[in-house]
């Protein structure tokens, strides 16, 4: 298998970037990174500690005395710098995710394509959102929170860490980020974009640590004033529960368990290769990946025949084949939970259509695992109601549209929902009855203006377009006699 970065190169990371500048770290810790596709070592990085942090946010405390009050102009001024600077180094951030973390080429390419493009929707979104409105004596300004604390998962590190950042910035708050450990590498490249941005010192400052350690730090500081968290449930709770302390503002984008509702007239020769294409998205460790396929009965021995055929077209192996839909899971322990989310299926009834427990041939050297379908699944059976994170999909057989509807919002997730049928009517009915946060008609959909985000278990808030830039302000009236 090709490989990026020579068997004999490691990269030695030892500086975290505060206040402009990369500084050595205070912290000693020192974590390998494991290339996923052969289990080299790749990397070595020297994490944060508490101090580290501490400083960043000083910096970005500092920086906020003057961004807080810059005015929208220049917030899109260094939005569009932003997006140059990204937008120059895409092969760079492609590279770096593929190699770290084992995404399918095609996919990184088009999440790093979102990521420099992320910054001209965020001035977009500035343009169109009126940071000031008045009435009889009465004014009322969206004032920037303060020191933001953003906080990223490592599957789709740099994405995330753009996003992020742009809401941030067009809001006129300053940052303190802490990206996956596990994204080290990644991170990288994307600093050294924001160094060509030209920032401001103390805008954007970065430190690469543990959660526990770094990510606790700025969840618990006072001069934190906002944390935009995108990770596990667990971990989001607890920043909501450790953050009351202080009072911090929260959006937290969790996980997901979506539906993806195949409707009685559905096209399975356009449906079945979008569902796969849903449900394998970023090897299946995707936030949104649609992962119960709810199929009508009258349509099941079809449904599985399609599958079978169109699952073909979804080789698995190395990310750099422009080929591969699906590439290793990222650690380790990643691909333990999956194949113990695999074997649950198994054991609780469900009948592996494609796929199964162990690695595909030939590729035992990383953390691949095999696409599997499961069909005969219950609603309430394990690989049904718990996020697998990994390319496990489960096929749930339907009587009528009404139980669709309920065994698609019979979940404790509510990030996505996806309804495929030629009668576009009828889908935009039942998409009207889904409780998810995005619901996307006939396709996997984006647009960068709308909100994105989570009913129930999913998450609280918002981001993207004005929606993303509100959850960094605070709403101040001025009220005159
Ligand atoms: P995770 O929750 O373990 O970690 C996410 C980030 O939080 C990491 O940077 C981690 O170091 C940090 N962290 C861990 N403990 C912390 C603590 N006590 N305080 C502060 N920060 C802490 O999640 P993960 O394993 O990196 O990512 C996978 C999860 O992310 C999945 O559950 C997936 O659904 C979710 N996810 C959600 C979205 C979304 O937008 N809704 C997108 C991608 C991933």
């Amino acid at each position: 298998m090709k490989a990026l970065i020579k068997k004999d190169t490691i990269k030695t990371l030892t500086t975290h970037y505060i206040d402009g500048v990369f500084v050595e770290s205070h912290g000693r810790e020192v974590m390998d990174i494991i290339r996923p596709t052969d289990r080299q070592i790749i990397g070595r990085v020297t994490l944060a500690d508490e101090e580290d942090t501490r400083r960043a946010i000083a910096a970005a405390k500092r920086a906020f005395t003057s961004f807080g009050r810059s005015t929208k102009e220049e917030r899109a001024k260094i939005l569009r710098r932003l997006h140059e600077a990204f937008a120059a180094r895409i092969d760079d951030l492609t590279d770096a995710m593929v190699e770290e973390y084992g995404a399918p080429a095609v996919f990184c390419r088009v999440m790093m394509e979102s990521a420099a493009n992320i910054f001209l929707s965020a001035e977009k979104a500035l343009h169109e959102l009126p940071l000031t409105r008045s009435w009889g004596k009465t004014t009322v300004t969206l004032e920037p929170v303060g020191v933001a604390g953003l906080i990223t998962p490592w599957n789709a590190n740099s994405f995330f860490l753009s996003a992020k950042l742009a809401s941030a910035v067009a809001a006129g708050c300053t940052a303190v980020i802490k990206p996956s450990e596990l994204s080290s590498l990644q991170t990288q490249v994307w600093l050294a974009c924001v160094q060509a941005a030209n920032l401001p010192n103390g805008l954007c400052n970065v430190v690469i640590g543990r959660g526990d350690v770094v990510g606790a730090e700025i969840v618990r500081n006072p001069d934190v004033a906002k944390i935009s968290f995108t990770g596990s449930v667990a971990v989001g709770k607890s920043i909501m529960r450790d953050g009351a302390a202080t009072m911090k503002r929260v959006t937290l984008e969790l996980g997901g368990k979506s539906p993806n509702i195949l409707l009685e007239d559905v096209d399975l020769d356009k449906a079945i290769p979008t569902s796969l294409a849903i449900a394998l998205m970023n090897s299946g460790q995707a936030c949104v990946a649609g992962t119960r396929l709810l199929v009508p009965k009258t349509r099941l021995s079809a449904v599985k025949e399609a599958i079978r055929e169109t699952i073909l077209n979804f080789p698995v192996g190395d990310p750099t084949n422009p080929k591969t839909a699906v590439g290793p899971m990222v650690t380790q322990k990643q691909y333990d939970r999956v194949q113990t989310y695999i074997r649950k299926g198994i054991e609780e009834g469900a009948e592996v259509l494609v796929g199964g427990e162990g690695r595909p041939r030939g590729l035992e050297a990383g953390y691949f695992v095999k696409p599997t379908v499961f069909v005969n699944v219950k609603n309430d059976m394990t690989i049904a109601r718990e996020e697998i994170f990994g390319p496990v999909l489960s096929v749930i057989a339907y009587d009528n549209e009404d139980e669709a509807i309920r065994i698609a919002n019979d979940t404790s997730f509510g990030l996505h929902a996806y309804v495929n049928g030629t009668d576009v009517g009828r889908a935009r009915q039942v998409a009207s009855q889904l409780l998810a946060g995005r619901v996307a008609i006939n396709g996997l959909v984006d647009d960068q203006q709308a909100p994105f985000g989570g009913f129930k278990n999913s998450g609280v808030g918002r981001e993207f377009g004005t929606y993303g830039i509100e959850a960094f302000l605070e709403p101040k009236a001025i009220l005159e006699s």
